[in-house]
């Protein structure tokens, strides 16, 4: 099934994410026999020039290894990179492969913070990577891509998709909100006009949890393989991508290798946020209290593990019910993914950003458990946990510092310099909504601190 000419899958953001998942499927792919389409790779900084230059000796292929939470490892040559986009200042390589005719998709992974939106999801066209890119520079995804599409537009204007790979709800519609305030903003109406009329920007999910590449990689590689490869990359086995079916030009077969292909992806979305995220921040705020360092460790120890599964079972599938998704195996397979011992994951990193998970993570359950007539006893356990965090925090008693961006430091100290820092707290409208007005909650969650207040002083057995 091989074609003269294949399409090109143009991907921007040269991480490891990239690299251990959308460039692992359409390997899959290539390996089925169906070679009309392969990736060219670029990036829009400079941080990946001594990667390009690993795999350009390699002729862009590297190993994935991959592991289950029983420890099995597998390793796995990825052959679907033939193009690396040479980086240089004015990014003229990927404004060049941009245009070409044979580029049909246009697919990103630049972080969460590489799309500049406020706490409403609009650009915020203060920061400055934004200003310069307002000025004509190209720092940023749409810096980048409207240098790319203008070139493409006077060139031959073939329509083609924008594929946000992000981890961010709605990526795909406020990724193309940004980018058209944005174009607004640059006083380029004939280019917005052309991205109205001739690109798509599909919603996805996208799941494999994937470390930074560490130095005991390679040898494993050497060792199982026999290649000496200086560009490895390792995620756990577990993987998941879910697109909505909009591609402006053709895309590959991806059916063919188990991407599912929906019209929407709430559903995907809805199920991630409320199981896998709330879950993953609640283990990590209980076993960063019980003075534990790593992910798996939390989800080994038995009452962390109750928290998280009775949150997923009491409150979240009722609200999440019906669902396209078998949701009690979503939830079965999400702890045992965390905790999985050979990813060593910290608390750390996923205790981060707490304030702004509780609303968008957490709140909807405690509301709609209310709306059900029940009380949300179980989800009550994490804005609990967050309490007791934020009060450890307060009295410099975390064994890290807590890194969270919207955190307003001096009003958060204010706070907890109060008796009433729990009434307080459950009265705070940015966390809680509307249910911040409700004495009911506030005597639950007064409840549930204390429940916990003894247990979170205390080391607990890793019982697993
Ligand atoms: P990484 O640190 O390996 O790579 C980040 C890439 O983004 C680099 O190429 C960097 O140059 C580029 N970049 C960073 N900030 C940018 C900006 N403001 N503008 C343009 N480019 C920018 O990270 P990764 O592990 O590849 O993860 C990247 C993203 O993939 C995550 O932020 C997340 O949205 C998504 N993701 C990652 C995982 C994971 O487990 N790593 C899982 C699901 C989704």
């Amino acid at each position: 099934m091989t074609t003269a000419t294949p399409s090109i899958w143009l991907h921007i953001g040269a991480g490891s994410f990239h690299r251990a998942h959308q460039a692992w499927y359409l390997h899959r792919l290539m390996a089925q026999g169906d070679c009309r389409w392969e990736i060219a790779l670029s990036n829009i900084r400079d941080d990946a020039v001594p990667l390009f230059k690993a795999l350009a000796a390699q002729n862009g292929e590297y190993t994935l290894e991959t592991v289950t939470p029983e420890g099995e490892r597998q390793y796995e040559k990825i052959t679907s990179i033939k193009t690396l986009v040479p980086w240089d200042a004015e990014l003229k390589g990927l404004i060049k492969q941009g245009a070409d005719p044979r580029t049909k998709v246009i697919a990103f992974t630049v972080t969460e913070s590489g799309y500049f939106l406020d706490n409403d999801h609009q650009l915020d066209p203060e920061h400055a990577d934004i200003k310069a890119d307002l000025r004509g520079e190209a720092r940023t995804i749409y810096g980048a891509l409207t240098r790319v599409l203008l070139a493409r537009m006077a060139a031959h204007g073939n329509p083609l998709t924008l594929l946000n790979c992000d981890n961010l709800r709605h990526n795909g519609e406020r990724f193309r909100q940004g980018f058209l305030t944005f174009l607004k903003l640059r006083n380029e109406p004939a280019l917005l006009a052309w991205v109205t009329e001739n690109t798509t920007s599909p919603n996805t999910m996208v799941d494999r949890i994937t470390p930074r590449p560490t130095a005991d990689i390679a040898p494993r590689v050497l060792d199982a393989t026999g290649f000496a490869d200086n560009a490895p990359v390792m995620a756990e086995a577990f993987i998941q991508w879910v697109i909505e079916d909009d591609f402006a030009a053709g895309r590959p077969a991806l059916e063919k290798v188990n991407v599912e292909m929906v019209d929407s992806v709430l559903p995907w979305e809805e199920a991630k946020i409320r199981i896998l995220n709330a879950s993953h921040s609640c283990i990590a705020w209980a076993g960063t209290l019980v003075g534990q360092d790593f992910i798996h460790q939390s989800t080994q120890t038995q009452e962390i593990k109750e928290m998280a599964w009775e949150y997923v079972t009491q409150d979240v599938i009722p609200s999440l019910l019906p669902s396209p998704l078998d949701l009690e195996n979503y939830r079965n397979v999400v702890l045992a993914r965390f905790a999985n011992p050979y990813i060593r994951d910290t608390n750390q990193r996923v205790a981060a950003d707490g304030l702004s998970k509780i609303p968008g993570f957490i709140t909807p359950t405690l509301m709609e458990t209310y709306q059900r007539g029940e009380t949300p006893r179980a989800t009550s356990l994490l804005p609990a946990l967050f309490f007791l965090f934020l009060q450890r925090w307060h009295q410099q008693d975390l064994p890290y510092d807590y890194q969270d961006g919207a955190l307003d430091a001096a009003a958060r100290h204010e706070m907890f310099s109060h008796k009433d820092a729990l009434a307080r707290y459950a009265a705070d409208a940015t966390l809680f909504g509307p249910l911040s007005q409700r004495a009911e909650f506030a005597a639950l969650l007064e409840r549930s601190v204390a429940s916990l207040q003894s247990w979170a002083r205390h080391p607990q057995p890793v019982s697993e």
